[in-house]
């Protein structure tokens, strides 16, 4: 895309979107022509719209700030359209919204003369473009799967390790063919239409069989009911796998992952699929939690990890010692393991210099991963080089 026409589009979102107010109008503008014109589509999308204009503002933001990557931003809308495959969306439904896009842009510019909102024919023709750039792109990451958009899976164990955590696992008939690594949307009975997004734990296998660690987010919608509404024999529905958490093994660099929390869930699929294969660089695993009970996985990380050699796992939690409702010590490190380290993850990691030499991942919630992306940063560790998952 031409530099004047992006230089258009981020000057003109600036002026829009320059507030939470003016995001939330410019969403309800976007979804009110889009159902206005389209009355059926509105089934697609769960009752309460809040988040989802949101994530649609966001998503925008996005891409216009990013317009000059064009090899990133392809990367984006093609993940975003295979995501949209759940919906059930088509061409035309991708046509509609491009219609309901400029509809929407050109409403929040208004009639105004101010210099910084005019509607202008140069800004129609911008906006005309990016629609059909974002609306094609998508559509085309949408037909270049031809797997299954849905998957159903059944419910086999459900296991509360933590108050505030549950162990799910599925079995699916036919197995779902993700990458260790990535991360799939969930739909359970209890939320009908409130799609999240869990990262299996496990790499796929004949089986089908499936497993997923859900943190409950307090106040949150979905999660809560996973951890504690989830029954044997309730059925999933899961989408398309998305997401590129994975070790690149054309060069022979070595790894450093970082994952707090069930943050854990995506690099343990990868560690568990490594110890199949006969050569592997050297990883570092640093596992974090707040308390030393929060690190729920460790026997199973040093058990893997006391089979293969290449695996160094790094225990981390916040505080020292467990809360005192807690009944019970803090595990204990096997002989040749690494004993726990105290502090924020993000720190600790940086403690040990720069990683500079190293192919890295993170994973955990939104805040995690950027106070750790800066911590590391800090220490010296170059940034383009991370991976981690969208925070969305
Ligand atoms: C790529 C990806 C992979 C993920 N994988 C996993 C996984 O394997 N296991 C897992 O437990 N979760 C995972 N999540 C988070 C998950 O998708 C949900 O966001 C989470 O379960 C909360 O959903 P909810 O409906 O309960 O909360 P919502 O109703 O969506 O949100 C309620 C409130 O909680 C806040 N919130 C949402 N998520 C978090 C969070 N993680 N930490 C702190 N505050 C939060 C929201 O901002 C909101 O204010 C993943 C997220 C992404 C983007």
């Amino acid at each position: 895309m031409d530099p004047t026409v992006i230089a258009r589009l981020q000057s003109s979102l600036d002026a829009l979107a320059d507030d939470d107010d003016s995001r939330a109008h410019f969403s309800a503008l976007f979804y009110t022509a889009l159902f206005a014109e389209h009355p059926l589509y509105r089934s697609l999308f769960p009752a309460g719209m809040e988040s989802q204009g949101h994530r649609f503002v966001t998503a925008i933001e996005f891409v216009v700030k990013n317009l000059p990557q064009q090899r990133r931003i392809r990367k984006f809308l093609t993940q975003l359209g295979l995501d949209h495959r759940r919906y059930g969306v088509e061409r035309e439904h991708y046509r509609a919204a491009g219609v309901a896009m400029r509809r929407a842009v050109k409403s929040m510019h208004g009639t105004s003369a101010h210099s910084r909102y005019k509607w202008t024919p140069e800004l129609e023709e911008a906006w005309s473009e990016f629609t059909e750039f974002v609306v094609s792109t998508m559509a085309e990451g949408a037909e270049s799967d031809t797997t299954p958009a849905l998957w159903g899976g059944t419910v086999v164990s459900h296991e509360r390790v933590l108050d505030d955590l549950a162990i799910v696992r599925l079995e699916t008939d036919p197995p779902i063919p993700y990458g260790a690594g990535q991360y799939v949307g969930v739909q359970v009975p209890q939320r009908p239409r409130m799609w999240r997004y869990y990262s299996p734990a496990i790499p796929t296998n004949p089986f089908g069989q499936l497993e997923f660690h859900v943190r409950k987010v307090s106040g949150g919608w979905v999660s809560p009911a996973i951890v504690t509404e989830t029954n044997v024999g309730d059925q999933w529905v899961m989408s398309t796998p998305l997401g590129g958490l994975e070790v690149d093994f054309t060069h022979d660099r070595d790894v450093l992952m970082i994952g707090s929390g069930t943050g854990i869930a995506p690099l343990r699929a990868q560690v568990m699929e490594m110890s199949q294969r006969a050569q592997n660089p050297r990883v570092h695993l640093f596992v974090g939690g707040r308390y030393p009970c929060d690190l729920y996985d460790l026997e199973t990380l040093w058990h893997i990890s006391l089979s293969n050699p290449w695996l160094t796992v790094v225990p981390v939690s916040e505080e020292a010692e467990n809360p005192w409702w807690h009944s019970g010590p803090a595990l204990e490190p096997p002989f040749g393991m690494h004993s726990r380290l105290t502090g924020p993850i993000g720190r600790v990691v940086a403690r040990f210099g720069s990683w500079a030499d190293r192919q890295i991942q993170i994973s955990g919630s939104p805040s995690m991963i950027k106070t750790t992306i800066y911590a590391l940063r800090a220490g010296g560790t170059p940034i383009d080089q991370i991976l981690h998952d969208p925070l969305y």
